[in-house]
């Protein structure tokens, strides 16, 4: 047992020492100092990094690299450095605590093995004791053995004493047990620290591998910062180098501008002289220009006043001129319709209406002359009768043919505002032009509508609203002659409306349509007629007239039972007064335009009718044969003219006698139920138009015109020119342009004749 024990003993005491040099404070210690110096090394180099960021910082201070793709990324690089260095500063932290644990736990270690130290040399104590007690007890038991008697004794002496001695034992050995569980205890905290220590290992190694982790990143971001930084060293050059050498390009541009610009100073030197010169010699105008400016004011103002004053003077001739012009042109106008014939006759055929019926009656019996506008041929009971007017309408012709258009414009000319009457006129209303003109200029004129009830009269007078006829259009063309000459004259235009049944004059316009009036010689003893009480209105424009006419008509329409029946049977007549004034001579002027629609001219009272168509008859035909008479008795410039005859021409005395021009339009039905009638309408149209004006009063006519003005005025009106030729083989002279020449050849021979 002592052995055993020995040997756990020595056991014990060798784990001790083995705990001892394991448990050693120095390698922890030393553990420790190599951590503490290699946390010195990473702090070294932490600055000497931080040191290098800072140059590096500076550097890029100092050389701001502005719009440069890098500096995101150098702020980026600097972000993450920072994180690292946090980072770092946090490992730093952790490593002090570390430290700090392992001083906690060294000083632990210490005070166990101090305490250890105690035990062992407790325990060296108490062996020291036990081996002595054991070698005096193997000294007791080797006497005893001497002693065999007593040996029995002994033994039990040895028993008692070691009975003290196993008390001692079990002192040792509780003492042994005690010390043991410390060495377990020992061993347990052992094991705890070498944990620890491990872990603290761990925990180092992972740091380590974080700082080099981290040292990797900085070295990386160094490279890279590096890098970027020589490739913007790079770019900077490489950006200095061009700029240099744009700029030296531009250098040499602007040397060789200013070698220009010197060129040009040099050249502009004299010139700088020469404006210095003018700038002070125009000084010296301006200077003098006030007294200049007045001495030119007064020298252009007596200029322009003597300018005015010839030119006052030429208006004034030119005034005078222009009377004398216009006197002339109204002479020659008078001459010419004078010459032409102050009466026309013209035939218009209508076209055969649904009113004709049909079959043979409304069988076309009137053709025309494909080569003469004045001839007409009809078909009477089989025989071709041919007449020959002034012109013969057809029925195609249109109411614009039979009147025209008329269009004013105005014009600026000179400051002054005139108005143009631009007519588009077919050459056969030239006529009906002609006549209105005539009017304008003072003298009187008809136009009578004669034919059978149904030939058209009313429609070539009156036309319908949408095609008007010639009272229309010569209206308007009064209307816009007046107008153009409104600069110089002024006028006053009338108009009555007068209707003549059965011989009877009645005022369409009065307020007694059924009273009839007279004709009266003006009490002045001018030898004029006039109608008192017959009504007058003042008209402005062909509205105004437009107006009165329907005024007229309505009365007419009240009146009468039958219009129709009782406008054949009656004429109608619109009497337009034009009275004018020459604001600048005071002249006066008086122009008649009587628009007539006459009676139906059929024959009604040789076909045996009686009682009031009978007396209708009988006054229609007294009436249109008295006008018959009269215009043939004024064509063929007899001495007397049966005016008086009746109401019409009594009426019409002074439209139709003198100087005053008739147009007898004679109306005719084409269809065959017609041929006896239109055989008297153109039997009449001739003999009213057939009258030759003998050579005496034509010579005696043409006697005035002897001036050579007047002369040529009157070739340029006839429109005669030396290569125009008259047709052959025509007796009669013609007025359609056309036929003009012929009528100017024999005008022109006359005049030759009468030298
Ligand atoms: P009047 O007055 O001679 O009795 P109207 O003028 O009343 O005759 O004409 C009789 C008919 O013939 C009317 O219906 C009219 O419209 C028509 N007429 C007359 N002349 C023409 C013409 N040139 N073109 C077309 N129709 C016409
Ligand atoms: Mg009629």
């Amino acid at each position: 047992q002592v052995e055993s024990l020995k040997a756990k003993l020595l056991e014990q005491a060798q784990e001790i020492s083995r705990l001892r040099s394991e448990l050693g404070g120095t390698d922890a210690e030393k553990h420790r100092d190599l951590l503490a110096a290699e946390n010195e090394r990473l702090r070294q180099e932490m600055k000497a990094c931080e040191g290098e960021l800072r140059e590096l910082q500076r550097q890029q201070q100092q050389a701001p690299c502005r719009d440069c793709p890098h500096l995101q990324e150098n702020a980026g690089l600097q972000e993450q450095l920072s994180q690292l260095q946090r980072e770092a500063e946090e490992a730093r932290a952790k490593l002090v605590e570390l430290e700090l644990e392992v001083q906690q736990k060294t000083n632990r270690l210490a005070e166990v093995e101090l305490r250890l130290k105690d035990s062992l040399a407790e325990r060296a104590e108490e062996e020291e004791r036990l081996s002595r007690r054991l070698r005096d007890s193997q000294e007791t038991i080797a006497s005893l053995k001497s002693q065999p008697q007593q040996i029995k004794y002994i033994i039990k002496t040895v028993e008692v004493e070691s009975a003290k001695a196993k008390q001692a034992l079990c002192e040792t050995q509780s003492r042994n047990q005690y010390l043991l569980e410390q060495v377990g205890m020992q061993k347990q905290v052992l094991k705890e620290m070498e944990q620890q220590l491990q872990s603290s290992q761990k925990t180092e190694a992972q740091l380590r591998a974080q700082i080099m982790m981290y040292e990797a990143e900085l070295e990386r971001a160094h490279g890279q910062m590096l890098e970027e930084m020589q490739a913007m060293e790079e770019e900077k050059n490489r950006a200095i180098e061009e700029a240099f050498s744009r700029a030296q390009v531009e250098m040499k541009a602007v040397h060789e501008n200013l070698a220009g610009v010197r060129t040009n100073l040099l050249t502009l030197q004299p010139a700088l002289r020469t404006l210095t010169h003018d700038y002070n010699s125009l000084k010296r105008q301006v200077r003098d220009f006030p007294l200049l400016l007045q001495e030119t004011l007064r020298s252009a103002r007596a200029e322009i006043s003597q300018a005015i004053e010839e030119v006052h003077s030429t208006n004034r001739e030119l005034l005078r001129k222009y009377r004398r012009e216009l006197q002339l042109r109204k002479k020659c106008h008078n001459e010419l319709v004078r010459l032409k014939g102050n009466i026309r006759v013209f035939g218009r055929v209508r076209p055969i209406t649904k009113e004709d019926g049909e079959g043979p009656e409304a069988a076309n019996a009137v053709t025309f002359d494909a080569d003469d506008d004045a001839v007409l041929h009809l078909l009477h009971k089989g025989k071709q009768v041919s007449f020959e007017l002034d012109k013969v309408f057809p029925p195609q012709a249109s109411q614009e043919e039979v009147g025209a258009t008329v269009h004013t414009v105005g014009v600026r000319w000179g400051g002054s505002h005139l108005l143009l009457t631009l007519l588009c006129l077919p050459q056969v209303f030239q006529e009906v032009q002609a006549l209105v003109t005539s009017c304008i200029d003072g003298y009187n004129v008809c136009i009578f509508a004669y034919g059978q009830t149904g030939a058209g009269k009313t429609y070539t007078m009156e036309g319908t609203a949408a095609n008007p006829g010639i009272n229309q259009r010569a209206l308007q063309l009064l209307f816009s002659e007046v107008r153009g000459k409104a600069a110089d004259w002024d006028y006053t235009i009338t108009v009555s409306a007068a209707e003549i049944y059965n011989e009877a004059l009645r005022d369409l316009l009065g307020k007694e349509p059924q009273e009839k009036l007279e004709i009266k010689l003006c009490p002045d003893g001018s030898g004029q007629l006039y109608v008192p009480g017959l009504t007058e209105f003042r008209v402005q424009s062909v509205e105004d007239i437009n107006k009165v006419f329907e005024f007229g008509h309505v009365k007419r329409v009240t009146e009468c039972t039958n219009l129709n029946e009782h406008s054949s049977r009656s004429h109608a007549l619109l009497i337009v007064t034009v009275r004018g004034l020459d604001r600048s001579t005071g002249l006066r002027t008086t122009g008649k335009l009587n628009l007539v629609d006459l009676a139906g001219s059929e024959r009604v009272g040789r076909s045996g009718a009686e009682g009031s168509r009978l007396r209708e008859a009988q006054h229609i035909n007294k009436s249109l044969s008295a006008l018959g008479d009269v215009i043939y008795a004024l064509r063929s410039r007899q001495g007397h003219v049966p005016f008086r005859n009746s109401k019409l021409t009594y009426l019409l005395q002074d439209s139709l006698s003198g100087d005053s021009k008739t147009l007898m339009m004679v109306q005719v039905s084409p269809a065959e139920k017609n041929t006896s009638e239109t055989l008297c309408s153109l039997k009449f149209a001739e003999r009213v138009r057939s009258v030759e004006l003998g050579p005496v009063s034509r010579k005696a006519e043409l006697g005035s015109w002897t001036s050579q003005e007047h002369l040529e005025v009157l070739k340029t009106l006839l429109g005669d020119s030396p290569g125009s030729t008259a047709p052959p083989g025509r007796a009669h002279t013609s007025p359609s342009p056309g036929q003009l020449s012929s009528r100017s050849a024999s005008i022109r021979r006359k005049l030759h004749t009468s030298g």
